[in-house]
Order: C-alpha cells, then structure tokens, then sequence
C-alpha cells in the first residue's frame, strides 16, 4: 500500500493506492479519514497512478472539465460498490437526491446514505453530488463548507464552457504550453454582501454559488440576513460586507481567489 498527501484548494488530501489504483482519496480532517489505510503505507509521491490523479485534480479545481478518471478499487460491500458506481454517472456539474438513488437501486435513502457517507474515494467518486430530498446540501464526510466549494466550482465551470469556444484538437490533447488564463464571465445579479452583480441567478434561487469578488457565500439556506450561521461560515451579513470594505474579501484566506469587478457587474 501507498500514500501520498497533497495540497489543494479544499485542503490537503491523501491519496492511497494499491499501486496501481487509486484505493482512498480523503480530505484532511474529514469522517472516516484513511480508513483502511495500512499504517505501514509508503510515502510514494512519484507513483504513476498519484502523478495521474493530480493532474486530474489540478485541472479539475482550475474549473476545466477534467480528463478520464484514474483507475480506481474503492474496498467495500457488493452493495457499496454498487452505490459508488450509481455516483460516478451523475454529471460533473449535476446532482442528485438520497431518494432519488435509493428508488432506483431498491434500496432505503438510509442505506444509500450510508453507502455515500462511506465512499474512500472522495471527489473523484463524487458523493458531493448527492443532495437531501428538499436540495438541501444534508451531510458530507468533508464537511458542508467543502461540499458547497465543490459543487460552486462545478457551476462556475459549467458557466465557462457555455461560453468558451473548444477546438477539438485543444480539447483532447492535454498541452502543456502555457495556457491564456480564461476570461471571467460577468453575473447578473447583485452580491447581497459587495454589492457587485456579480451572481449567474437570484440569490434567492443561488444553491451553492461563491461570489468571486468577495467570496460571500450565497445559498437559500441563509436563515436570515444578520443572523451568524454555518452556511455563511459564521459570519452576519453585515461582517462579511465590513470585512470586504476592509480587506477586498470576506476573509483573508480568500484573497488569493477573488477577483476585480467586471465593469459591467457595477451595481
Ligand atoms: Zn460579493
């Protein structure tokens, strides 16, 4: 057994392998972090099959649709693989419900969330697409926050390929020449907290979205517009706009993901 930890916008993740497939995939900190790990694992950075992965997960945290998957054994019951494999079909940029997986493998939402919650592969096996009945983001072994920053990545990702233009040689070569970075895509609607119209969809109807000019969270679980909550990592509106006014982010750490307004995102 192998391992190897790496660092990334979501955090440092570990990756283990059996040496030829990717075998656990977890996020620092998370529920059921390296289980079934070996303790005696190797540190093997360069392994063939980590290489591959971070090439994946480097284009796929820039927001590019990432390439194939690397291979993958996640260990688990016949009924858990049958789950992990339901997952890898649903769409990069989609999701789907606890009830809507249960029905179609005539199993209990109960039994499919625990199948889920258990998946070793995070991310590349993507549990963080499986939302509760009502939409509601529901639980995630990595944590809400990061469950929400991943699937605000896969929007914003959508939102670019509308808009890009792939030639098909550029999309199925993987190049390494310096690529021009991409442009950004101006939103419509205003940033309750900078004020920017920075937003694709009314607030009100924003599930997972991340305001690219003050990384404000918005999502339609907001209790209540002053009210501190998990869903707005814990900050009231009105210090999330203070701390925009003080530092161009709602928190430092985000400083480096923000961008300028788009002049036509002025309010
Ligand atoms: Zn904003």
């Amino acid at each position: 057994m192998f391992f190897t930890d790496i660092p990334s916008p979501a955090g440092q993740l570990r990756l283990a392998s059996d040496g030829t497939d990717v075998t656990g995939l977890w996020l620092e900190g998370q529920k059921y972090f390296a289980a079934g790990l070996d303790p005696a694992s190797l540190n093997a950075p360069d392994l063939p099959v980590f290489l591959e992965t971070r090439r994946w997960l480097e284009d796929y945290f820039a927001g590019r649709r990432p390439p194939a998957l690397p291979p993958m054994s996640p260990a688990g019951t016949i009924f858990r693989q049958s789950v992990w494999r339901r997952l890898l079909e649903i769409p990069y940029g989609q999701t789907c419900t606890y009830g809507d997986l249960a029905a179609e493998l005539g199993s209990s939402p109960r039994a499919v969330g625990s199948a889920v919650g258990h998946n070793p592969i995070s991310i590349l096996i993507p549990c963080h697409r499986v939302l509760g009945s009502d939409d509601s983001l529901t639980g995630y072994a990595g944590g809400l926050e990061i469950k929400r920053f991943l699937l605000a990545l896969e929007q914003a990702g959508l939102e670019w390929r509308k808009k890009a233009v792939i030639l098909p040689e550029a999309s199925s070569t993987p190049s390494s020449e310096p690529q021009e970075p991409e442009a950004p895509v101006p939103g419509k609607f205003p940033c309750p907290c900078c004020g920017y119209r920075t937003l694709p969809v009314p607030k009100e109807d924003a599930i997972a979205l991340i305001c690219p000019v003050c990384f404000w969270e918005n999502d339609v679980f907001d209790p209540g517009e002053d009210q501190p909550s998990d869903e707005n990592r814990g900050m009231t509106l009105r210090q999330g706009r203070e701390a925009f006014r003080r530092l161009g982010a709602v928190r430092e750490e985000f400083l480096q993901y923000v961008r300028e307004p788009l002049p036509e995102e002025l309010p």
